[in-house]
């Protein structure tokens, strides 16, 4: 029996686990106890205590792994007593409005019990207001580097004062070409300051930055060799362009997804099938970069709410979106870059939930499909268009349609298509599935 102290009026059970284990004050740990956090995840159980220390770090990491507690709880940790109107001592830099409000609304749950004020800077908002809130002071500042930069012009906002600075979702701002954005306000802060930046990969230009603006950072490396998760069943359809919306159509039917994100290539693509899908099913919405910032707002809101179950999306926009509910990914359109594969599915299977994602190939991109393949060292599993499609396909002679026709039960499970949608005609010839050869494009590699 081990001795216990007499003071101790219950014997200490167990040593701290969790986030007490990693020494985090009280009032974080209230506040992680009413978030529902109950243990860290392994990214921040890895990065907060380093970055207690003040040490320069570079996380890389799936989405959907905990990153913005990871540096939200050093941060706040590490704040020091200030008066009301000092300059922000922190700044997170992220790649898009959604993701700078997303950071700032964890950071507030985060904050709950301290009094303090953490600002969004974003385009498509009157700046007027940023202004306001930033005169108000603002002990942490969230935003796009664009933003930033222009609220810095206008003397609103000083860096002076900056302690850290968290550069989200590091290699998409370089995508996005925020680079000379990005050096130019970390030019404009102290020396002296901690830097920790976040990707979900790491690909030579990220680098650079970090080598260039980082003090001996420490790499940390999250990322499972399976970089897409396990959990998510990846299949790809080959598909001709012209067909890919009846398949799109035909699939939501038969998957019945509780929620979904159709990810289009450009904002007429994404514009034209939100069109099409939302005259066939409801619940459709869709977002991109050129939409007003209300609208964009709102719909993430719906979205949020399950109001709006199918969402197209652009890569820009659709990335970093956090909702849970997400059971469903479609890549419309083949994703540009790898990369974009790899942050698109990631939307779904959340906190190790399932998901499921589907891609459109056409013939002529079965390379970029192998990219895909060879980037996240997996294959996706290939299924056959033939049951959603078969009424694309030429009618089949006669005599073999009367007696496939006779000879075989409908192939079509669960229904194929929503309610609203007329079912395929009876008349219509039925072709035996013989598909599987038809589409041997890509393997040729
Ligand atoms: P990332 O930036 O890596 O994509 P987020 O920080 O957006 O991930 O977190 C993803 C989701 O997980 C959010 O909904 C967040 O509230 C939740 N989350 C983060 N940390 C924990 C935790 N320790 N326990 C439970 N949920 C968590
Ligand atoms: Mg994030």
């Amino acid at each position: 029996m081990p001795k216990r102290r007499t003071k101790s009026p219950e014997p200490p059970a167990q040593p701290p686990r969790g986030f007490a284990a990693i020494g985090l004050s009280p009032i974080t740990l209230a506040a992680l106890e009413d978030a529902g956090y109950l243990e860290p995840t392994p990214v921040q159980a890895g990065l907060i205590p380093r970055a207690l220390e003040g040490a320069d770090l570079m996380g890389q990491a799936r989405t959907g792994t905990g990153k913005t507690a990871a540096f939200a709880i050093p941060i706040l940790e590490r704040l020091e007593p200030h008066k009301a109107k000092d300059p922000p001592q922190a700044i997170v830099l992220a790649p898009t409005r959604e993701l700078a409000v997303q950071v700032r609304d964890e950071f507030q749950k985060l904050a709950k019990g301290r009094k303090i004020h953490i600002v969004a800077l974003y385009g498509g908002k009157p700046i007027r207001q940023q202004i306001e809130h930033l005169r108000q002071g603002a002990e942490v500042v969230v935003g796009t580097p664009g933003r930033v930069l222009d609220l810095i012009d206008r003397g609103a906002l000083s860096l002076g004062g900056i302690r850290t600075v968290v550069l989200d979702e590091a290699d998409r701002m370089l995508d996005i070409g925020f680079r000379p954005d990005i050096e130019r306000i970390l030019r404009r802060c102290p020396q002296s300051r901690q830097t920790l930046l976040f990707s979900a990969t790491i690909p030579p230009p990220v680098m650079r930055l970090a080598e260039r603006y980082m003090r001996d950072p420490e790499m940390m490396d999250f990322s499972p060799t399976d970089i897409a998760v396990e959990t998510i069943d990846q299949y790809y359809f080959t598909v001709m362009a012209e067909d890919k919306f009846e398949l799109l159509a035909r699939l939501m039917g038969r998957e019945s997804p509780r929620q979904a994100i159709i990810f289009c290539r450009t904002k007429r693509g994404t514009d034209k099938v939100h069109l099409r899908l939302a005259k066939k099913l409801s619940g459709v919405a869709c977002i991109h970069g050129d939409l007003p910032q209300k609208v964009r707002d709102r719909v993430m809101a719906q979205f949020r709410q399950g109001t709006v179950r199918y969402l197209v999306a652009t890569d820009v926009v659709g990335r970093g979106i956090d909702v849970t509910r997400i059971s469903h990914i479609i890549n419309y359109d083949v994703p540009q870059f790898c990369d974009d594969y790899i942050h698109r599915v990631g939307r779904t299977g959340r906190m190790g939930g399932e998901g499921v994602a589907f891609t459109f190939v056409t013939p002529e991109e079965g390379i970029q499909l192998t990219r895909i393949e060879m980037r996240i060292n997996r294959l996706l599993k290939r299924q056959e268009t033939a049951d959603l499609l078969m009424h694309r396909l030429k009618p089949a002679p006669q005599r073999t349609a009367v007696a496939a026709a006779a000879a075989e039960p409908p192939i079509l499970e669960p229904p194929l298509v929503e309610p609203s949608e007329p079912a395929p005609v009876a008349s219509e010839p039925r072709r035996p599935v013989y598909g599987r050869r038809q589409h041997r494009y890509r393997r040729a590699l």
